[in-house]
């Protein structure tokens, strides 16, 4: 197949000060957590991505100097000479496809606790460290801020011998000291760096310049910019001053790459902003006051929405991180006419999660990312398979559907026998809950590419026993049959089940999926912490019915903070009027009302009435299948349980662990042995 004409825009070069960017792909900087601990794997991950056909490939942030580093966390580092290799091997891999490759040098100033370093950090003024760190910044002096100039003046020079052709100056996201002291919040300064705009700006303008003087013969200068904060009054805003910042620089960088802050509105997912190009009302302007190239995002995966992006003037080139990680082959689809094989990313988080976790990066839809150079997985190519022998997958959710691709992939004749009548586990329930559409992607993705294979044969409505297993005669066998949510209770904050959980007719997450009646006051009991509870609350909400959360965290779905949705979760939960109890748990359960008592003590004991009680707490592997086939497993080459039959987790980890299954079909590989390569410092 080929391109479809209509997208040709989108293959167009685009100069860049005084590189040339081959198309108008552009992966725009992104952390994965691979950086400077982890170069080797760090080159492979972004090689893959030039392979696929990005025109530009940026880094992560890049600390400059040990007076700014994001310990415990690997992103790059460039602060001498010394880390000068490490970056020699992603710029030669990405120079090996003719995509260009862009470093974003990083000041984060009062987003930088300095763990390791212990260093005070700086910033425009005094003021506390981001996040709950007890450790304030203080604020610079004249030789700080020549220091500051200085510092990204021989990072910018080393970024040239490493073989970058875009060197980035930095200001978005609330992480940078260059948008600190554009912010009156950060920067209380009396001399010419505060007080007015063009004072606030000075210090960007000085940096840019120097960037310039100092390596823009040889590379192109960006400017990564945060337009709007969507703060409103308490923060920059595009129409105001994100506006008059742009006008104050127009033509100094080479590139502009905008978008919005912080990094929850930046990486908003699909929960709260569903739709493709959603930064365009905050970045459009930008175009009509400066002649220089401008790239922003918006998780654009479809190409025609890339184009119009193009046509109507918004953008010059199309700035993805998270769509890159969910198809880092994205581009090459597209020229190949093979738009129906993207790979869309599902706006989840889990990659952002990941970060903030201080982990490297994974992917709910790409399995293999972060896996390229540990496990030599690529997204797009998979070994042959080993013999002709046939394979049966028990069970269609996301590490069935997975495993079943992945080993037709290899050439192996697939049996999928799926017990309910549709695919996706799951992920096709789940995906009609509030927020949750897009996850239908993870079956979608798959069940596309499946149906395209003669090597898979799919039987609905089959719910297979022992003895069907054993009458198919496969020998090779994943068994994918998923996990259910627990009823007695047991969970994290209960190890045992609650006394009463079997004196009512509670309701699990199941029970709601599959269309149970829910009645009056709804009462949930939250101890899984991810969106399950909060969804169930909002659906419930939506439906009329009175609804209290109760959890023993102190924040509705904790994890999410990870997620970058805590906030907003809690935010709407409150504006829809549903009562939360945080804090809490449960002490028993009787007809019609529970006990709770305050998390921290047994004190506060208060009881609360309910019509319908829920409880989301945790799941048990579906596994009878799985242990009833162990006594024959001498019938068997293979018998693998496989996703949350294995160990209920995220959905990632469900795809994951298909994908694994099937790459390691019939290899004599140890999976408890340490398969993948790690990257040993030299001694
Ligand atoms: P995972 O996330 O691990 O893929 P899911 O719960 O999403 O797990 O999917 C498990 C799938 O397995 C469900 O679609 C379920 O209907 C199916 N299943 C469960 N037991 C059987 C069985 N005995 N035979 C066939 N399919 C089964
Ligand atoms: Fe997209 Fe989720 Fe993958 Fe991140 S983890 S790239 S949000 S699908």
């Amino acid at each position: 197949m080929s391109r479809d004409p209509k997208y040709d825009i989108l293959f167009e070069p685009v100069k860049i000060g005084p590189v040339t960017a081959p198309n108008r792909f552009y992966q725009v900087p992104h952390c994965n957590v691979l950086g400077h601990g982890r170069p080797r794997a760090e080159a492979e991950n972004r090689r893959i991505k030039a392979e696929g056909g990005w025109g530009v490939i940026c880094t992560q942030e890049v600390e400059i100097h040990p007076s700014s580093e994001i310990t415990p966390t690997f992103e790059g580092r460039i602060w001498d000479d010394r880390d000068i290799p490490q970056h020699r091997l992603m710029t030669d891999a990405v120079h090996e496809y003719g995509s260009l490759a862009g470093i974003e040098l990083a000041y984060n100033g009062s987003h930088a606790p300095n763990l390791y370093s212990r260093i005070a950090p700086m910033s425009p003024s005094n003021t506390v460290v981001h996040g709950s760190h007890p450790i304030q910044a203080r604020a610079m002096n004249k030789s700080d801020i020549a220091n500051v100039r200085r510092w990204h003046v021989q990072a910018a020079r080393r970024a040239r011998q490493a073989g970058y052709d875009i060197v980035y100056v930095y200001a978005g996201h609330d992480m940078s000291l260059l948008q600190h002291f554009f912010k009156p919040q950060y920067n209380q300064r009396s001399d010419e760096y505060g007080g007015s705009l063009e004072n606030r700006v000075r210090l960007a303008k000085e940096i840019l310049t120097d960037i310039k003087e100092a390596v823009g013969d040889h590379c192109a200068v960006a400017f990564r910019f945060a337009t709007d904060e969507l703060l409103g009054t308490d923060g920059l805003r595009a129409e105001s001053e994100g506006r008059d910042i742009v006008g104050l620089l127009a033509e100094i960088p080479d590139l502009w790459d905008v978008n919005v802050s912080g990094w929850d509105n930046d990486s908003a997912t699909t929960r709260f902003q569903p739709n493709e190009g959603y930064q365009e009302p905050y970045t459009a302007f930008v175009k009509t006051l400066t002649s220089k190239p401008v790239v922003g995002v918006g998780r654009f995966t479809s190409a025609d929405a890339m184009v119009s992006q193009i046509r109507r003037g918004v953008l010059d080139l199309i700035g993805a991180a998270r769509p890159s990680i969910a198809d880092p082959f994205l581009p090459r689809k597209i020229d190949e006419g093979r738009i129906e094989d993207i790979r869309e990313c599902i706006g989840c988080n889990i990659c952002v999660a990941q970060d903030n976790m201080a982990a490297p990066i994974r992917c709910t839809q790409n399995p293999t990312q972060g896996e390229e150079w540990k496990q030599g997985w690529h997204p797009e190519k998979i070994d042959a398979a080993v013999s002709d022998e046939p394979v049966l997958v028990i069970g269609a959710g996301p590490a069935g559907l997975e495993a079943s691709l992945q080993l037709a992939n290899r050439g192996y004749s697939v049996t999928l026998a799926e017990a309910s009548t549709g695919l996706g586990g799951r992920v096709s329930r789940e995906c009609e809950l509030p927020g949750m559409s897009s996850y239908a992607r993870v079956r979608d993705y798959r069940e596309n590419q499946i149906r395209q294979k003669s090597e898979i044969e799919i039987y609905l409505g089959n719910e297979l026993s022992v003895q069907d297993v054993i009458d198919i005669g496969i020998a090779h066998v994943l068994v994918a049959t998923g996990s259910h949510w627990r009823r007695d209770g047991s969970g994290r904050q209960h190890p045992f089940p609650l006394p009463g959980h079997d004196s009512v007719a509670l309701l699990t997450p199941d029970d709601v999926l599959a269309g149970a009646e829910i009645n009056g006051r709804v009462l949930i009991y939250d101890d899984d912490h991810y969106y399950m509870g909060s969804t169930i609350a909002e659906r419930c909400r939506a439906r009329g019915n009175e609804v209290s959360l109760v959890t023993p965290e102190s924040k509705v779905s904790i994890w999410t903070e990870y997620t970058l949705e805590q906030e907003r979760i809690q935010a709407k939960l409150l504006a829809l009027g549903v009562e939360i109890i945080v804090s809490h748990k449960l002490l028993e359960i009787a007809d019609g009302k529970v006990t709770i008592a305050n998390s921290y003590s047994d004190h506060h004991q208060q009881q609360l009435d309910f019509e319908t009680l829920i409880m989301v707490t945790s799941r048990s592997p579906h596994d009878d299948l799985y242990h009833a086939l162990t006594e024959h497993e001498d019938r068997f080459k293979t018998l693998r349980a496989i996703g949350d039959c294995n160990a209920p987790g995220t959905i990632a980890a469900a795809v994951y662990d298909g994908h694994s299954a099937a790459r390691y079909l019939e290899s004599d590989q140890d999976i408890y042995a340490p398969l993948f390569a790690r990257e040993i410092p030299g001694i």
